[in-house]
């Protein structure tokens, strides 16, 4: 199956020059997102991990169908304000000002490994601050799985130290 011919490209989203990969066609077409899944599940046949983490939103989508056809445990990362319970923070530059992620502070213990799911891997921004959200509490990045990677950002080069596979690449 094409997974790429599944992505509708919307040119100036969310502003000029910006060219949107747009992952709701894949996911309104039931085939292919249970083929998304199943390939996911295939890149982490062998591993060994206890927990799958997806940052805030688009990581739920694809995290959490994966947890469930793991059997591990789902953790969300969120935006600022979002979790009820006691968090830990951390803030990452954006081009102009700054961004920020939580998690639960009780959501990882230490040692146990984790494996990271999002939807896209631009910059890298997202996948980093998620990756010392998660180290913050003592955990162990085993894998980062995204389902898009747009190579010419080269995010990939901040994440050199982790496996980071990726499903459709621009
Ligand atoms: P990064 O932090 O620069 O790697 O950006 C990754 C985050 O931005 C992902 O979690 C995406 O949800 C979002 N994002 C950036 N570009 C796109 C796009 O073209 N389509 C969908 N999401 C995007």
């Amino acid at each position: 199956m094409n997974l790429k011919d599944k992505i509708r490209v919307i040119e100036n989203f969310p502003q000029e020059g910006i060219s949107f990969k747009d992952i709701t066609t894949l996911l309104k077409d039931g085939e292919s997102f249970r083929y998304t899944i199943d390939k996911f599940v295939e890149e982490l046949d062998g591993k060994e991990f206890d927990l799958i983490v997806g940052p805030e939103s688009r990581g739920f989508i694809i995290g959490t169908p994966l947890s469930y056809a793991t059997k591990k445990g789902f953790v969300p990362v969120r935006k600022p304000g979002k979790l009820p319970g006691e968090t830990v923070k951390y803030e990452y530059d954006l081009e102009y000002g700054s961004d920020s992620l939580e998690i639960h502070k009780d959501a990882i213990q230490k040692g146990q490994k984790v494996v990271i799911a999002d939807d896209l891997l631009a910059t890298g921004g997202t996948l980093l601050s998620t990756i010392k959200l998660i180290e913050e509490l003592g955990g162990e990045v085993v894998g980062v799985l995204c389902l898009i990677e747009l190579c010419h950002l080269n995010g990939r080069k901040h994440l050199s130290d982790y496996d980071v596979k990726s499903l459709i690449q621009y």
